[in-house]
Parts: C-alpha cells; sequence; structure tokens
C-alpha cells in the first residue's frame, strides 16, 4: 500500500473500532508502520470528523510531520516498531470488559484455549504507569515480551499485529475473552489449562494461524 492507501485504511480502522465497540468517543489510537516510520491517528480528535490527510506521519526518533499533535501515546507505538520488526499495526483501545480486569490489574490466564490467540500461555496486564510517558510504554513493552497483547493496569488493551485488520481482529477477539473471564468470575475461580496443555494449543494455534480467515 502507498501512503495514501494507508492514511485511508488507518482512518477506516478506526471507525471500525467504533463501529465494533471496543472503543468510544477520542480514546484509543491507532499506527500502521510506514517505509519512513509510522502513521499514527492524531491527539483527542472524534474519528468520524477526521480526514486521511490529519493522520500523522511520524519517524522512528519521535520526530513528526503535520497539522495536528500525533497520540499522546506516540512513544509505545515508536517503541513496538523499533523493537518488533514483524509488527506492522498497532491498535488501542479502552474496551470494557479488558479495562474492568486491567483495573483490577489481572490479566486473563489460561482459562480458554483461545487465550492462545495473543502468541502465549496468557495475556498479562502491564504494571500501571500514567498515560503518555515513556514509563508506560516501557511496562507495555515488558508485558508484551513473547505476546502480541497485553493490558494496561487502569487504563485499556493493547494489540500489535502484521496488520491493520488483524491487529482489529485481535483487539474483538481479546475484549471478547475478557468478557467471558469477567462473567466466569462472577461464578468463581475457573479450571486453568496448566503450562504444557497451553505449548500444545499454542502449537496447533501455529499451524491454524497459517490457514485462518481475516
Ligand atoms: P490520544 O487521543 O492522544 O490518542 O489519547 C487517547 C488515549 O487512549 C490515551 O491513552
Ligand atoms: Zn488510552
Amino acid at each position: 500500500m502507498n501512503e495514501e492507501q494507508l492514511r485511508r485504511h488507518l482512518l477506516m480502522t478506526t471507525r471500525a473500532m467504533q463501529r465494533q465497540g471496543i472503543n468510544t468517543g477520542t480514546a484509543g489510537n491507532v499506527s500502521v508502520r510506514c517505509n519512513t516510520g509510522f502513521l499514527i491517528t492524531p491527539s483527542g480528535r472524534a474519528y468520524e470528523h477526521s480526514t486521511p490527510s490529519e493522520m500523522v506521519k511520524m519517524q522512528l526518533d519521535g520526530r513528526w510531520e503535520g497539522t495536528l499533535q500525533p497520540s499522546s501515546e506516540w512513544r509505545f507505538h515508536r517503541d513496538i516498531y523499533r523493537h518488533r520488526p514483524e509488527v506492522q499495526a498497532v491498535v488501542h483501545a479502552h474496551p470494557t470488559y479488558c479495562t474492568s480486569l486491567a483495573c483490577m490489574r489481572q490479566g486473563i490466564p489460561a482459562f480458554h484455549y483461545m487465550v492462545a490467540i495473543a502468541g502465549g500461555e496468557d495475556i498479562r496486564c502491564a504494571d500501571y504507569a500514567t498515560f503518555g510517558t515513556q514509563q508506560l510504554s516501557d511496562q507495555a513493552l515488558l508485558a508484551l515480551e513473547g505476546r502480541n497483547a497485553c493490558l494496561l493496569a487502569n487504563h485499556g488493551l493493547l494489540c500489535l499485529a502484521s496488520s491493520l485488520n488483524r491487529a482489529l481482529t485481535l483487539a474483538v477477539e481479546v475484549e471478547q475473552l475478557a468478557k467471558s473471564y469477567c462473567q466466569i468470575l462472577q461464578m468463581g475461580n475457573p479450571v486453568l489449562l496448566d503450562r504444557e496443555e497451553m505449548q500444545r494449543v499454542l502449537e496447533k494455534f501455529r499451524e491454524y494461524d497459517s490457514h485462518r480467515e481475516r
């Protein structure tokens, strides 16, 4: 995709995020890698009123160009692109169930085999840090080690993928898992799958993922 197409796709992804119910208002932000760095949503904008030209172009050194300020979370987007060469897109949102667990400072354990969708045997919750800070980025990167998603304490959800569509799909799936887990917690403590079983699931998942419809 050329830059113009990436700008349009980025904006479409933010709107899809609202439609799918994982984000509201000006919360959340999305970015996509481009040849000179990445394109990121502007800060504090309602996406339904944004245009592709308002998407902000940033370099990996933090310099940016455009008429609007980049998302206040540009640091974790930047650091993910720096440290995770396979990642092409990043979605951050404040979906209800992920945020509820994150406010309890709880991640999502292996209560269901689909937890493997995030690349590991659980989905961690990053330690708390103020939004928009380098500390938040550092904590997020730690929680993302070996994973494509994590919760952010008292904040929300962060997902990474090889395309914007996949990052959005992952965010919707993690929110669905968080919803189930929150409901299960009302009944008591679920039986968790053990490490050995999750390793088996992860192995099968690698195979399944190669032909899964997106
Ligand atoms: P921005 O509007 O600056 O992207 O901030 C939204 C947000 O979710 C901060 O964590
Ligand atoms: Zn946020």
